[in-house]
């Protein structure tokens, strides 16, 4: 039955199965209907995208791609290579400065609304509602002897969560290879053994925390929950009960008890609490701060003709009437928002800058040098250049300086297959006579004359016998 269709006394018959719960039993948590519902479904629902984003495809291959072989990360049109994995640092700054910034505005808004812990637990829980009913019938279910409709509602459901956590796995796995490969091979059961495992992982972790932890792995294993305290302060909003309106408590305010407060002591906030808290006994550890108490209370106030906002977000100095201070004009917001943007910066010039053509050169040490039986001196390079473009590249080396040094032949020609590293060896030669010192400067220039036009220049030196100490 919905809540909006309970009477009161229906209500408080129902109050009965409620109560505060830190994992003693599985919490069969009443759902209602509301603003913050629909923000709940609103922020869940972007997590389909995980599900069809291993089936984009982009210039042919699949969009968002984990090549963990050749150690490349591709992304529509943007591929990430190891050298550029310093973004992934500035990437995961920008996350925690996010996470960080908005639980001291409005606390765990990620654990209330977007965390898959919770999403997950949430799917599951509406299909468990849809196949064996609302909280008390499921209590009841649960109580029953087995029979033929026990075991058929029960294997009905377990099926359900076990496709979700099973398409969850491969979805997951699917960002490390190709997506339709990926399914031929498990369904063809040829999959390699690393793509079992963590499909295994997945289902497992999928099935028995959404299907049966649920919001116990936020109160029980989640660090989040025990370090969100030192991101809160007194300015951060949070679902909070107002006790001066809503106490003393008791009964429907009525002939004989007008000084009661607000607060009929239904107990619906507690019913539908995923993490089975009393909102009204203060701010706890179990909370998620999914406002679904809100909405509970709020249906409530509406039925009693009270004012809505018993339970409402409100911050710790908003409560005592204090103004909320403007954003910025508190330090946590100012710090977290600037790191946030450095961060962005960062990024965005990172991108911005990725150069399709990565250079190394190494002086070859043993020898240093050879002396040829011409008197030319001979230095050797090996060099690795990586192509990060989807073409090849027909790139000419050669030496920019006045130094006397050149390549042996003068320059040299070399293709840069696409999206490959290729390693080289290169001589330069040098008469000695033209030399000023026994370590010269010089600058290989690495070009092409085609498009994207490259030109990159590298700093090395050239070893002989003769000449100047430097
Ligand atoms: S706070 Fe609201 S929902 Fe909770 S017991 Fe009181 S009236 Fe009921
Ligand atoms: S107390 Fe309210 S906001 Fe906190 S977890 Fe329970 S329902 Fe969500």
């Amino acid at each position: 039955m919905s809540e909006e269709k309970q009477s009161i006394e229906e209500l408080y018959a129902d109050a009965a199965h409620w109560h505060v719960n830190t994992g003693g039993e599985t919490i069969h948590a009443k759902r209602v209907t509301g603003r913050f519902r629909n923000y709940k479904w609103f922020a869940g629902s972007l997590w389909l995208l995980y599900f069809i984003g291993p089936y984009f495809r982009w210039d042919g291959q699949q969009a968002i791609f984990f090549d963990i072989p050749h150690r490349q990360f591709h992304m529509f049109a943007l591929t990430v290579w190891p050298q550029d994995i310093w973004m992934l640092s500035l990437v995961l700054i920008l996350l925690a400065m996010t996470l960080f910034g908005v639980t001291a505005v409005a606390g765990r808004v990620w654990c209330g609304y977007f965390c898959f812990q919770t999403v997950w637990t949430d799917w599951f829980t509406w299909l468990e509602e849809k196949i064996e009913g609302n909280p008390v019938q499921r209590r009841k279910l649960d109580a029953a002897p087995w029979n033929a409709r026990k075991i058929r509602l029960k294997l009905f459901k377990h099926t359900l969560w076990m496709l979700i956590a099973i398409v969850t796995g491969v979805t997951f796995a699917a960002y490390f290879t190709d997506v339709f490969d990926l399914w031929l091979r498990y369904l063809s059961l040829d999959a390699p053994l690393v793509a079992w495992a963590v499909l295994a992982a997945f289902v497992f972790g999928t099935y028995v925390f959404a299907g049966f932890m649920r919001e116990q792995v936020c109160f029980w294993l989640c660090p989040y929950a025990r370090i969100q305290s030192v991101m809160l302060d007194k300015d951060t909003i949070l679902p909070t009960y107002d006790a001066k309106r809503g106490e003393p408590r008791g009964k429907v305010k009525g002939k004989g008890n007008e000084s009661r407060g607000d607060c009929i002591d239904c107990q619906l906030c507690v019913g539908v609490c995923p993490t089975g808290v009393d909102i009204r006994e203060g701010m706890q550890e179990g909370c998620i701060h999914c406002g679904m108490c809100i909405d509970a209370c709020d249906s409530i106030m509406d039925k009693v003709n009270r004012p809505r906002g018993l339970i409402r977000y409100s911050s710790e100095k908003e409560m005592t009437g204090i103004k909320l201070p403007a954003l910025f004009k508190r330090p946590r917001v100012i710090a977290y928002s600037s790191i946030f943007m450095l961060s962005v910066a960062g990024i965005v010039y990172g991108l911005t800058h990725i150069p399709p053509v990565e250079l190394s050169i190494v002086h070859e040490r043993q020898p240093l040098y050879i002396r040829m039986s011409n008197g030319e001196i001979h230095n050797k390079y090996t060099i690795k250049a990586v192509n990060k473009t989807l073409d090849d590249l027909h790139m000419r080396l050669s030496i920019d300086d006045e130094s006397g040094v050149t390549i042996v032949g003068g320059t040299m020609d070399v293709v840069l297959q696409a999206g490959k590293m290729v390693p080289f060896s290169v001589f330069l030669t040098a008469q000695p006579e033209n030399l000023q010192e026994k370590k010269t400067r010089i600058r290989f220039i690495l070009e092409n004359t085609g498009t994207p036009a490259v030109r990159l220049s590298y700093k090395s030196v050239f070893m002989s016998p003769v000449g100047k100490q430097e």
